[in-house]
């Protein structure tokens, strides 16, 4: 019988963006059930949210953690989003992607752009919202975040949405199941091929 997910042939780096509230989580949640895939954990300077787990969904810093460890060049890529720090620590992702497992790096358009120039071998993935209503929607549903919060949450989409087009695929998340295997069909692809174009 055909094995519902795809097994990777090779260890490919895969970076996945999407504005806030486009739930790019909830996809990612299914997709990471490929055993083969890691999910890298960042670390990042916010608060955690209720149900956040330190070590599981990020590694919860401090500034002056998070500083010192750009100082001693540890992330693969940073950046500021929302008044925060986010990154990508370098050091499990080359170990990952040398033992020839895929990695998932969930990250933001200007974290993205960074690993984009520096590794031009990895593959880029934009999930996007049906629509901006949907996504004002979606982030106040969530009641996770203050109406300030979320009111940048939106400007800060809106600017994120246009970066769009600079990734390899899109993705719109209209219908979850859709995307889901859109996304698995992509990765699965993706695994597979001999060159990069
Ligand atoms: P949230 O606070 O909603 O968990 O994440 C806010 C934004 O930060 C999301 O767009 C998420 O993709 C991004 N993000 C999470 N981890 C990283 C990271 O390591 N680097 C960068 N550049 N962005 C990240």
């Amino acid at each position: 019988m055909r094995k519902e997910v795809c097994s990777m042939k090779k260890g490919t780096l895969f970076v996945i963006s999407g504005p806030s509230g486009c739930g790019k989580g909830t996809v990612l949640k299914e997709v990471l059930k490929n055993p083969d895939l890691y999910f890298s954990v960042s670390a990042t300077t916010r608060d955690p949210r209720p149900g956040e787990v330190d070590g599981v969904n990020y590694r919860f810093m401090t500034n002056e953690a998070f500083e010192a460890l750009i100082e001693q060049d540890g992330f693969l890529e940073y950046a500021g989003y929302c008044d925060h720090y986010y990154g990508s620590p370098k050091q499990p992702v080359e170990e990952q992607l040398a033992m020839g497992k895929s990695v998932i790096l969930e990250i933001e358009v200007e974290g993205a752009m960074k690993v984009r120039a520096a590794r031009p071998d990895a593959v880029f993935v934009f999930i996007l919202p049906p629509s901006m209503t949907e996504l004002e929607n979606r982030l106040r549903g969530r009641g996770t975040e203050a109406e300030e919060v979320v009111q940048k949450r939106v400007a800060q989409a809106k600017r994120e949405i246009g970066f769009a087009e600079k990734y390899d695929y899109v993705v719109i998340n209209d219908d979850l199941s859709a995307a889901i295997a859109d996304v698995n069909a992509i990765l699965c692809a993706e695994s597979h091929k001999t060159k990069k174009n």
